[in-house]
């Protein structure tokens, strides 16, 4: 028997613990990687013929649209039932959280106070006029966090928010979440909205990401009432799987303490487990209070996130 994976994670973050998984039950795996969108039309156009037995990618919005487009069914397992939170995973089981992100925000520590930070509702303030950084209204990283805005303040503040924040921006949007890492770093802005793995990733990289990630320090935005927005990345099995029961025990193996372990600590993120511990680095940026909404309604809202982020003229 060999699993079919498609994976919008990079083989450096997957292919090991794929490995043991072999190692431990003596079932091959075929790893596809690929980008999240690229691989969701691929399933798409592979239909039942598609050679794949799960889906790991990232993001929510993502695991949403590959539920709501048939490519995705549900498995009923205990384990993934009792591991994964139940608000970090699919209602009916057709896809589960496996590693947690924090959308957090950098400043730059010779410019910024910590104490003049406190919410990403804060950032439509104009006292940040021209100060901030993020990426385009085109990632879906965005698109979540808007998502999470409705979920809280409902489609008219949310809109108020986003056209103060977009009066905000130092510069129109470009680039990845690094790109806006160190542009704080180059004084371009203060601050700016980032994944906190890629500041992790930035710290363990090459001599000129280190020295752009030293100049800011990492602030947990919304920690006096909701807490930081989070999302995940999961897997699914497919709707063509072949081997409905070997896709599940990938799944159930990535869910399980070691492999937790090791899938949220090769990426800086969090495992999506309370009681599995989190890398010394990770323990250095201090706990935080995460968002509790069900990652589903980030889902459920990205059509008018996308819409609303337009509207305020987020390019
Ligand atoms: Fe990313």
């Amino acid at each position: 028997i060999r699993d079919s994976v498609y994976s919008a994670r990079k083989e450096a973050l997957i292919k090991p613990l794929l490995d043991r998984y072999t190692e431990e039950t003596g079932v091959a795996v075929n790893l596809v990687t690929g980008k999240g969108d690229a691989l969701l039309t691929r399933l798409k156009t592979e239909g039942r013929n598609s050679p794949a037995d799960v889906l790991i990618t990232t993001d929510a919005g993502r695991l949403y649209r590959a539920h709501e487009a048939g490519v995705l069914q549900p498995i009923d397992s205990d384990a993934l039932k009792n591991l994964v939170p139940a608000h970090l995973r699919n209602e009916q089981g057709y896809w589960y959280g496996l590693s947690v992100r924090a959308r957090a925000i950098v400043y730059a520590k010779d410019r910024v106070e910590p104490s003049a930070l406190s919410s990403y509702e804060d950032l439509a303030d104009p006292k940040w006029k021209r100060r901030i950084c993020i990426r385009s209204s085109s990632n879906i990283y965005n698109q979540s966090l808007v998502a999470s805005m409705l979920a809280a303040h409902g489609d008219e503040a949310t809109q108020a928010w986003l056209n103060g924040l977009v009066a905000n921006f130092a510069r129109p949007p470009q680039g990845g979440d690094r790109d806006q890492i160190k542009a704080v770093a180059a004084g371009q802005c203060d601050i700016a909205v980032v994944n906190s793995y890629y500041f992790g990733a930035m710290l363990q990289a090459d001599e000129e990401q280190q020295a752009a990630a030293g100049k800011v320090a990492i602030f947990w935005p919304n920690q006096a009432d909701r807490g930081t927005h989070v999302n995940v990345s999961g897997a699914g099995v497919t709707a063509s799987a072949s081997h409905v029961k070997e896709a599940q025990a990938l799944i159930e193996f990535l869910a399980r303490d070691d492999s937790q372990r090791w899938y949220a600590e090769t990426n800086n993120e969090y495992p999506v487990r309370a009681d599995i511990p989190v890398s010394d680095l990770l323990k250095s940026w201090g706990e935080f209070k995460a968002d509790q909404l069900d990652v589903t309604e980030l889902g459920k809202r990205n059509a008018a996130a996308v819409m609303a982020m337009d509207r305020a003229g987020w390019k």
